[in-house]
């Protein structure tokens, strides 16, 4: 079961710094309706989400109808890559609004063609074909999807095996979920497909081999063959923990995968757009993937995902067999290509690059000064996992991750609830557009919250 923020509003600390302001109890008193309407009317699953009321949000800065102000380290949930309501967006969205063009379901339009054709211009030249979806989660499993239709196509009835790694996130719709990594998340799949099989993540800290050797033995130990394996689909980071695999692993794999006709898929819904401080996360190895599956930081805020791939693969289904009702939605589409250009045209990628280092020096400067309770600080670019730890084993504490959260939020410091293994990960995940000095302001913060969260848990 997972944690739940207490709606309360609580006396807190005023604050007041150029990035930050909290005026009020927290949350604020005079969002307490809309969170009670929240907790009665929507499901329990829905309360892990920090409980900070979002009136407006602009670049790294999110307001609740009372005046506080947070800085915003969440992206949403590493959606806002071109920073939220950035004006190139929304005026896109005006305009189509205008223009009169909501919706054309069944039917193409120009904006949609504009899109898909950025995607291809701007992704390696293997990668020819995009199809339009609106969630990741049914990106992913339309990547399953492809992968298994191929596999029987070039390799008969049994090529059908799918190999993820442990930890990994691929959604949570049913498919997304059984090939995701959490066990967690699959206790209650009564007939789990027998097909999809997860190996060890390399990430260097939970699994200490990271050699390549480790994925054929733990094929073997599966008892499949390369002959049986349609797909191996993998986050090109890990979202739980911002891990990424060792480069010469992953040249390993895709090589393995071109032997063996197998399709390397590259789960870039958290990685893409910049986020790693490369266009996309898999160009960190050098590697070009057979399909890659993208969305949050795609449009930077309405909801649009794509499967971008090899011609070969993407055509295998005829005429009206793979199609979604939005695909393609005009209003997503016109946001999607603000957003991608606003990313590449306004250097957000080098700017993830350069900040994305004093980011990852300031928080390694905080693991320093608690290295009983931050095991590992992982990351590139502007997304970094700080894992709290407990104990020699490196155990996951997950009641000090949440326990930070709350003291983040409450100082004006937004981040989402603690993710991964144990609940113990802290995901820091800024705006692209963020400068030096909201990234120092927030340094300060996050500190002062380590500090007394674990001071009142007894961790110190
Ligand atoms: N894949 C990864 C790596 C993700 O981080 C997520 C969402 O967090 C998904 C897939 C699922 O995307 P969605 O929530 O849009 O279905």
């Amino acid at each position: 079961m997972g944690r739940a923020f207490d709606i309360e509003p609580k006396q807190v600390k005023v604050v007041e710094t150029a990035f930050r302001r909290i005026a009020t109890k927290i949350p604020a008193p005079e969002t307490l309706e809309v969170l009670q309407t929240l907790h009665r009317c929507e499901p329990i699953s829905m309360s892990g989400q920090p409980p900070i009321v979002w009136d407006r949000a602009e670049g790294v800065q999110v307001y609740d109808r009372a005046g506080n102000k947070w800085l915003d380290w969440s992206s949403g949930v590493v959606v806002a890559n071109a920073g939220h309501g950035a004006s190139e967006i929304k005026e896109a969205i005006r305009h189509q609004m205008e223009k009169g063009l909501l919706h054309t379901y069944c039917f193409p339009n120009a904006e949609r063609a504009e899109l898909v054709k950025c995607l291809v211009d701007i992704t390696p030249e293997k990668l020819n074909k995009v199809f339009l979806l609106t969630t990741g989660s049914e990106a992913t499993e339309c990547a399953m999807k492809l992968a298994r239709t191929y596999g029987q196509r070039v390799g008969g009835k049994d090529k059908i095996a799918i190999i993820s790694f442990g930890g990994a996130f691929h959604g949570r719709t049913l498919g997304a979920q059984m090939i995701g990594g959490l066990p967690a998340l699959k206790e209650w799949i009564v007939n789990l497909d027998p097909d999809i099989h997860q190996v060890p993540f390399p990430d260097g800290f939970r699994t200490v081999d990271t050699s390549f050797d480790l994925f054929l033995k733990s094929l073997a130990q599966i008892g499949l063959s390369p002959g049986r394996v349609a797909g191996v689909i993998l986050e090109s980071f890990q979202g739980g923990s911002a891990c990424f695999a060792p480069k010469e692993y992953i040249q390993a794999l895709a090589r393995w995968c071109g032997e063996n006709q197998v399709l390397l898929i590259c789960d870039e819904i958290q990685a893409g757009f910049g986020r790693t401080g490369r266009l996309f996360g898999f160009e960190h190895y050098d590697i070009v993937p057979d399909l890659i599956c993208c969305g949050k930081g795609i449009s930077s805020s309405l909801p649009l995902s794509a499967v971008i791939g090899r011609s070969d693969v993407m055509d295998l289904y005829g005429p009206a067999e793979m199609t979604s009702t939005h695909t393609g939605n005009p209003v997503c589409a016109v946001a999607a290509l603000a957003s991608i250009r606003k990313i590449i045209e306004g250097g957000l990628v080098e700017n993830a690059r350069a900040i994305g280092q004093v980011l990852i020096e300031g928080l390694r400067e905080i693991a320093g000064r608690y290295p009983k309770i931050v095991g590992a600080v992982r990351g590139r670019g502007l997304v970094v996992g700080l894992h709290i730890v407990k104990g020699k084993n490196q155990e996951p504490d997950g009641d000090l991750a949440f326990a930070i959260v709350e003291k983040a939020f409450q100082k004006g410091l937004l981040l989402f609830a603690p993710v991964g293994f144990g609940g113990a990960t802290l995901k820091v995940c800024p705006p692209l557009t963020i400068t030096r000095e909201a990234i120092l302001d927030g340094l300060s913060a996050l500190a002062e919250s380590v500090e007394e969260a674990a001071a009142e848990l007894g961790r110190l």
